[in-house]
């Protein structure tokens, strides 16, 4: 399953360039989930899976499933060896996130159509909704398949604007009631194994090709208001007011002191949005919106984090008389990744004279999903600066070759 096919660069870098023209503004990719340039990217990707052969399924929640039947392979008896990732961006994301590990996926799978010891469908997978900037909830598409999120989770969902995810799976023709259906059967999927661009610096600094990750880490959010009294920014006394910014400047100072302390532990909280109201320059506010993202490998680390979080808020309301509530908007448990064929990659990476190193990653991967339904790997190659979320990160296409020689190499030994 020998690389170095320039053809098969090319070809995936030229994709990668299509894709990342489906934009919703020119400040890097802006992508967010089932919107019109969402739709573009994943209809482009449609054409590519059929110009290759593949026979396309969209399940209820939007995944795309391309899929490719070897000669003489019985759907029902062999389960499929899978790959994919996801099309959606966050605001202004990066060109490689996601599509690198469907592109190459596609790569990959027209490579080994011609082996004729395949003995496994093979699919690639175009996971719905994985970002949470517009819906708030990440990995949508991966949880539905892994059966993992209900009916009444999903109707509840809106985006910014007050627009349900449930009226724009209507508008492709779904109903969240008909959501099991996407739910995949243990014994539907033999693997799977995502290909990512790393987000991190570990391969970059240590001029490693590939990451082979032990470990997912899954964010738990945090939505908290604080409470205090509006009035006039020019008459009310400092010592008098009931400033709720000025508590969630104590609060977002408080979560940085927290994270520092656990960020050995590969843990950390960020708080990544505030709203203030009324939000006017003469009215002190009264009333603070803040959202908080945690993340960690050890779940342990992240309820330690959870619980001083909340004691430094209780403290901060009775200092500043301001009442605070915290609402946990979600919790995820950090997953472990399979062995085996993390075992399989390190010997890819062996025999194709790739430098791998093991590592854990703080960044959610569909694969944490799909993991609780068959065993799943995530492939990690090098970013620039490891600012993925990021317009100005670039990938090397020798890395590029690297990640889809390595991948071709996995899924042919876990088909064959
Ligand atoms: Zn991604």
């Amino acid at each position: 399953m020998q690389a170095n096919n320039l053809y098969d660069i090319k070809w995936v870098l030229t994709q990668i360039e299509q894709v990342s023209q489906f934009s919703q503004d020119n400040a890097g990719i802006t992508r967010l989930a089932f919107t019109p340039a969402d739709h573009q990217a994943r209809n482009y990707i449609i054409s590519l899976m059929q110009a290759s052969g593949l026979t396309v399924h969209i399940d209820a929640i939007g995944n795309i499933i391309g899929r490719f039947l070897p000669e003489g392979i019985d759907t029902d008896s062999s389960p499929a060896v899978a790959t994919g990732s996801h099309l959606d961006t966050v605001p202004s994301g990066g060109k490689y996130d996601g599509v690198l590990g469907i592109v190459c996926g596609l790569a990959a799978i027209n490579r080994l159509k011609s082996c004729s010891d395949i003995r496994h469908p093979l699919e690639v997978i175009v996971f719905a909704a994985k970002e949470s900037s517009r819906f708030n909830l990440p990995t949508i598409g991966s949880k539905a398949m892994a059966g993992l999120v209900t009916a009444a989770t999903l109707n509840a969902i809106k985006d910014q604007d007050g627009i349900a995810l449930s009226a724009e799976l209507a508008a492709i023709g779904f109903q969240t009631k008909q959501i099991s259906t996407a739910n995949r059967s243990k014994n539907s999927i033999k693997d799977f194994v995502e290909l990512h661009i790393e987000q991190g610096q570990v391969l970059e600094q240590g001029r490693i090709r590939i990451g082979i990750v032990d470990k997912v880490s899954a964010p738990t959010r945090l939505k908290i208001i604080v409470l205090g009294t509006a009035g006039h920014s020019g008459v009310a006394p400092i010592e008098e007011r009931q400033d709720a910014l000025v508590s969630a400047a104590m609060i977002i100072l408080a979560i940085r002191n927290i994270a520092a302390e656990y960020e050995y532990q590969g843990a950390v909280a960020t708080v990544t949005i505030l709203k203030t109201y009324p939000g006017t320059i003469n009215v002190i506010p009264g009333k603070v919106e803040m959202w908080v993202d945690i993340r960690g490998t050890e779940h342990e680390s992240i309820i330690e984090i959870l619980q001083e979080i909340k004691d430094a808020v209780s403290s901060i309301a009775d200092d500043y008389n301001t009442p605070i509530a915290i609402e946990v908007l979600s919790s995820e448990k950090p997953v472990l990744l399979d062995d085996t064929i993390n075992q399989i990659m390190e010997a890819a990476c062996c025999k194709l004279k790739q430098t791998s190193v093991r590592l854990d990653s703080r960044v959610g991967h569909d694969a944490m999903n799909i993991a609780h339904i068959a065993p799943a790997g995530v492939v990690l190659i090098p970013c620039k600066d490891g600012i993925s979320y990021n317009a100005c990160k670039e990938v090397a296409p020798d890395d590029i070759a690297a990640g889809l020689d390595v991948l071709t190499e996995i899924l042919y030994q876990l088909a064959k």
